[in-house]
């Protein structure tokens, strides 16, 4: 490789985003602009929680296409391959999840991941069968190790230049890391998230897997709220008028 006196100056991740849409099969992004994520930790849960093709087209609205990764490439991705990616990201989020709580001794979760995770999603890995919980927990320490990195394929490790441009003194250097595709930054993600040991909660509404924003956020939006709160209210609604209705038959003569 020759030696260059003129590098070429990285600016860190730079992804494409634009108006999405979905024609025969595929997601198009049209009208593509640069742009970059900052400290984002909601990609790998939006991900996760895509069910459909209206699902993939909010999803590149919001942060562009999966794996195009260079810009020369046609900015279009295969509707099926991005259910796919957000069903493997959804089992993988699930099982980190099961397995931290298991950690932390919920029985149901330790429960789940050894009737139905561990046979299905860690097993395939080893040679030999776990013999008791302690080895089924470090496989899947392990598998979700693997499925991670596996999401992170083609990460590379980057020198970032920290200077503030007001004040040049300060300025020094990190390492950064720096993904090929929003894909592999969705995996990166949940690492750092795991890594870091940040709290995630199963919405009680609607299953999603969320980083609560206060201690006694139970559900994943607003809007699972809301409906959760409502079906609280029609379930009161519906015992009070069968009692109604049995107070009224006793009370006929
Ligand atoms: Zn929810």
């Amino acid at each position: 490789m020759p030696v260059s006196m003129r590098p070429t100056v990285l600016s860190g991740p730079m992804w494409l985003r634009g108006k999405a849409r979905h024609e025969a099969g595929y997601i198009i992004l049209e009208e593509p602009k640069e742009y970059s994520l900052y400290d984002n930790t909601e990609t790998v849960f939006d991900l996760a929680d895509i069910e459909d093709v209206n699902g993939c087209v909010a999803f590149a609205d919001r942060y562009g296409l999966l794996t195009h990764g260079s810009l020369d490439d046609e900015l279009r991705e295969p509707v099926t391959e991005w259910l796919q990616h957000a069903k493997m990201m959804w089992t993988v989020l699930r099982l980190s999840w099961h397995y931290r709580q298991a950690c932390n001794g919920s029985e149901e979760s330790l429960q789940t991941l050894t009737d139905v995770a561990s046979p299905q999603l860690v097993r395939p890995a080893f040679e030999n069968e776990a013999t008791n919980t302690f080895e089924m927990m470090a496989q899947t320490n392990i598998a979700i190790a693997a499925y991670i990195n596996q999401g992170m394929d083609g990460t590379q490790q980057r020198i970032s230049a920290d200077a503030e441009w007001d004040d040049p003194i300060e300025g020094g250097f990190r390492f950064i890391i720096a993904p090929p595709t929003l894909l592999a930054l969705a995996y990166q993600q949940l690492g750092t998230l795991l890594m870091r040991g940040v709290e995630m909660r199963r919405c009680l509404h609607c299953d999603s897997i969320f980083v609560p924003v206060d201690s006694r956020q139970r559900y994943c939006s607003p809007e699972c709220s809301g409906r959760a709160r409502y079906k609280r209210f029609a379930a009161r609604k519906r015992e009070r008028e069968s009692a109604g209705a049995v107070d009224a038959g006793t009370a006929e003569p």
